[in-house]
């Protein structure tokens, strides 16, 4: 690992200001992404700012009858949380199916967010990867991986977006809050946080360097039953090859593309009448990629419309 500086944050402004003048350097929360990266190399920061114990933890209810999660509430917090529990289910199943509970206890819901692609490539400094060295090229294009994108990919990356979270949070419209040195404040749908890849894979997202997520705020839940579903290589402590949340009309689905994906031709097909089959297919008809992955993700969205529209036991 390559020596960095390391600097405890007093509250936000000082962590704003110390990303503001320290070119390159990095917010630390949980430290269960960006840690690992730094120590294959990936990541280089020159400087740590750890914002791990300011004041960002609280879950809170809002004026609207939603919820305000704080972007330092680890990923055990949200989880475990009765409000969660019971308005937001889908989210609380989404959290439960990532990591491992230790990964959870340490995990924040900004750091979630933010969390980098899993792609093997990426993950290995000896291949070209255009996401970790632009003009390097795509290993995962003739690659074995099982998770590549199947809709707003670019010839330059087809990685995809590794937060289980951040799916059903897209579900529910949540929007992400941040600030930045000069004050400035901005509210950004999750469901548009993460940039596709276009011709700069490099860059995850349209934060600046000296922008910290401060909470994710979530509407109140959409009437009807709500579904969260993941298929991965095994039973825990390992990604989605995909996953689907479902809450009442909305769709959102997950490790298909560079962000969250909400499956607006799916909702657009439901609320014509179409059968889950008819809705899913509807979104895949719009998918790169090959038949048997594009088939799966059908098959995993329309059980997952049925089960919500039928009411069958989870
Ligand atoms: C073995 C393993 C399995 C995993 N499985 C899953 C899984 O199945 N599903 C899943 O969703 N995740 C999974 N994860 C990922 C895990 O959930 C993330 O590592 C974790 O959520 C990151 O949170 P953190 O607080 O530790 O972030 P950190 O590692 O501290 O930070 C990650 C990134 O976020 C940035 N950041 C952190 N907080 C903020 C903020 N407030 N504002 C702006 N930027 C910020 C950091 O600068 C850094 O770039 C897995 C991880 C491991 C190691
Ligand atoms: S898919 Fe993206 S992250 Fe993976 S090897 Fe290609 S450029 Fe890198």
């Amino acid at each position: 690992m390559k020596p960095f500086a390391f600097e405890r944050a007093r509250d936000v402004d000082h962590a704003l200001s110390l990303a503001a003048s320290s070119p390159g350097a990095r917010f630390l929360a949980g430290g269960t992404n960006l840690l690992d990266l730094m120590k294959l190399e990936i990541e280089q920061p020159p400087r740590l700012i750890d914002v791990g114990r300011l004041p960002l933890a609280e879950i809170s209810e809002t004026a609207s009858g939603g919820l305000r999660i704080g972007a330092l509430a680890t990923n055990t917090a949200v989880a475990s949380d009765p409000r969660v529990r019971r308005h937001y289910p889908a989210l609380a199943r989404a959290i439960l199916a990532g990591g491992s509970v230790q990964l959870r206890n340490k995990a924040s819901v900004g750091g979630n967010l933010m969390q980098r692609t899993r792609c093997p490539y990426f993950m290995d400094a000896a291949k070209p990867c255009n996401k970790r060295l632009p003009g390097s090229g795509c290993s995962a294009m003739d690659g074995l991986s099982k998770s590549l994108a199947l809709f707003g990919a670019s010839e330059m990356c087809v990685a995809v977006s590794p937060s289980d979270m951040s799916v059903a949070l897209a579900a529910f419209d949540a929007v992400a809050e941040t600030v930045r040195a000069d004050g400035s404040v901005q509210r950004r749908p999750v469901e548009t946080l993460h940039r596709l890849p276009g011709e700069a894979p490099q860059v995850d997202t349209d934060l600046a360097p000296d922008e910290l997520i401060l909470a994710v705020e979530l509407p109140p839940p959409p009437p009807g039953r709500q579904v969260w579903r993941k298929v991965r290589a095994r039973a825990s402590y390992t990604g989605a090859i995909a996953s689907v949340a479902v809450a009442g009309d909305r769709v959102a689905l997950g490790a298909v593309a560079a962000r969250p994906w909400r499956a607006r031709f799916t909702e657009a097909a439901l609320a014509d009448g179409a059968s889950p089959a008819e809705a899913a297919g509807a979104e895949l008809a719009h998918a790169d990629g090959t038949e048997s992955r594009k088939s799966l993700v059908r098959r995993l969205a329309a059980d997952a419309i049925r089960e919500a529209k039928e009411g069958a036991a989870s």
